[in-house]
C-alpha cells in the first residue's frame, strides 16, 4: 500500500479507483464526526501528489469559529499551513458532497489539481448544479474532476441527518 501511495501518477485506472475509495472512506469518517457534533455531515481529505494525507476535516460551520468553516475550506487551510504554501497545485481534494459556490471558488483559488466528490448536491452544489462555477468565465482554474465516489454512503449520511431534524 505504501508503495502504491507513493506512485499515484503511475496508477492504472483500477488502482486509482481503489485509492479514491480509500481516501473517500477517510472523508466519510470525518463526515461522521460532523454528524456527532450536530453539524451537516460533510468531510474532506486533502492528499499530496505523493499520496500523503495533508489534512482531513469536517464541516464546523454551526459550532466552529464561523460559517465559512466548510469541510473543504478547513482542509485546504490546514494543508496550505502544513505545506507552507499559498496554493495547493499538486493536491487532490476528496469531499463527500458536491462543493457549494463558496467552496468551488475556494478550490479554484487554491489551484487544487483534482477534485473528487461523493454525493451530488442538486440544491446547494455548484459544480454540476447551480452556478457550475468551474464552467463559469469568472473561473481561472478548473480542477480535474471525478464525481460519484461512494456516493450512496456519502448521500445516506446526509439523508439520515436531515431526516433526524424533521
Ligand atoms: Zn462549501
Amino acid at each position: 500500500m505504501a508503495d502504491n501511495l507513493n506512485k499515484t501518477s503511475e496508477l492504472s485506472s483500477d488502482e486509482q479507483e481503489h485509492l479514491d475509495e480509500q481516501f473517500m472512506l477517510m472523508a466519510l469518517k470525518e463526515a461522521k464526526l460532523a454528524y456527532k457534533e450536530d453539524e451537516v455531515p460533510v468531510g474532506a481529505v486533502l492528499v499530496s501528489a505523493d499520496g500523503v494525507i495533508l489534512a482531513s476535516a469536517h464541516n464546523t460551520a454551526e459550532h466552529g469559529l464561523h460559517a465559512l468553516a466548510h469541510a473543504e475550506t478547513v482542509a485546504m487551510s490546514m494543508g496550505a499551513i502544513s505545506l507552507e504554501q499559498k496554493r495547493l497545485w499538486d493536491c487532490t481534494l476528496y469531499v463527500t458532497l458536491e462543493p457549494c459556490t463558496m467552496c468551488a471558488a475556494a478550490i479554484s483559488f487554491m489551484r487544487i489539481k483534482r477534485l473528487v466528490y461523493g454525493a451530488a448536491n442538486p440544491k446547494g452544489g455548484a459544480v454540476e448544479h447551480g452556478l457550475r462555477f468551474f464552467d463559469n468565465p469568472a473561473c481561472n482554474h478548473k480542477p480535474l474532476l471525478t464525481k460519484g465516489v461512494l456516493s450512496e454512503e456519502c448521500g445516506c449520511l446526509l439523508t439520515d441527518f436531515f431526516r433526524s431534524k424533521r
